[in-house]
């Protein structure tokens, strides 16, 4: 069985429409799918429905930006009920920070000399969560950076022009909303936050104690070197591993479906779950 529980659509920052990632997912040999768009689920009916076509199990998603001691986390929820009408609440909130961040982020390029990157960036984002991806999307087109990592480096990431810091969720709020749906709670992504391992400890233990239940031991955004050392501490903290793509597009860092398995050793997040595709 092959899972890949991390993908982007056209609903958030992807560039594939949620029909056209699960047809993508088929063609690569995917079983089992979660859709995880940045703070919305708006993708995931067109995508059920392709799945359904297609064979693919899909696996209702969501990616929900945190912030946790000023360090912004992505916590990824699994299995989630989309119309549980916390989490929409929830995920309408954040999706309004958005916006204003996105006028904001506009704002400050324009200041910088680069004219119309908000209207730019919401011509990008066909779908209602915009992002730092479309503005980066934006400059691109614009010959402002060479490519997406460039517009990050330049403008985007934390410390540089146009990077907003702003209040997300807090982390025990977004595993509410994820455990409310009925949902697992999962740590996206550990190796992107640079924490020291003494601060890695205490979100496992904030993250566990708070009803988390697993963390991305092998991701398409990290070296895979990193698994082994992960995978004991998902072990160590009682965490359950996952995996995932991170797929974002053609042309994006990732390819889906592409990551290695699991470690021996190390509990699947699935491993209590009845897919369609699972059983024999
Ligand atoms: P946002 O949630 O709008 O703040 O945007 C975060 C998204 O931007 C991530 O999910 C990635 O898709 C992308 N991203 C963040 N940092 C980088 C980077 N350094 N290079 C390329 N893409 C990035
Ligand atoms: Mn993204
Ligand atoms: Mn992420
Ligand atoms: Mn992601």
């Amino acid at each position: 069985m092959r899972y890949d529980l991390h993908s982007h659509s056209t609903a958030s920052d992807g560039t594939l429409a949620p029909g056209e990632l699960l047809r993508h997912a088929a063609a690569q040999g995917v079983d089992v799918l979660a859709l995880t768009d940045h703070d919305v689920t708006a993708g995931l009916a067109d995508a059920q429905h392709m799945a359904a076509e297609m064979g693919v199990a899909l696996i209702a998603g969501v990616e929900i930006s945190v912030t946790w001691h000023h360090q912004l986390l992505h916590i990824v929820g699994l299995g989630i009920d989309p119309a549980h009408e916390g989490l929409q609440r929830g995920l309408s909130g954040q999706r309004a920070f958005r916006l204003w961040r996105a006028e904001e982020i506009g704002r400050r390029l324009e200041k910088k000399g680069i004219a119309g990157a908000l209207d730019g960036a919401r011509a990008l984002a066909d779908g209602p969560s915009i992002g730092r991806t479309h503005f980066a999307r934006y400059l691109v087109a614009q010959g402002e950076a060479k490519h997406l990592q460039d517009a990050f480096d330049r403008w985007l990431k934390r410390g540089k022009a146009a990077y907003v810091a702003g209040q997300w969720a807090s982390l025990g709020d977004a595993i509410h909303w994820i455990r409310a749906a009925g949902g697992q709670a999962v740590i996206a992504h550990p190796m992107r936050y640079k924490l020291s391992a003494t601060s890695f400890r205490s979100l496992l233990a904030e993250f566990k104690e708070a009803g988390g239940e697993a963390l991305e031991v092998v991701s398409g955004s990290f070296p895979h070197g990193a698994t082994p050392s992960l995978a004991s501490y998902a072990r160590r903290f009682g965490l359950l591993g996952s995996l995932g793509s991170d797929y974002h597009g053609p042309g994006h860092a990732s390819e889906l479906g592409r990551t290695p398995p699991l470690p021996e050793g190390c509990e699947p997040v699935w491993r209590d779950w009845l897919t369609p595709n699972c059983d024999p």
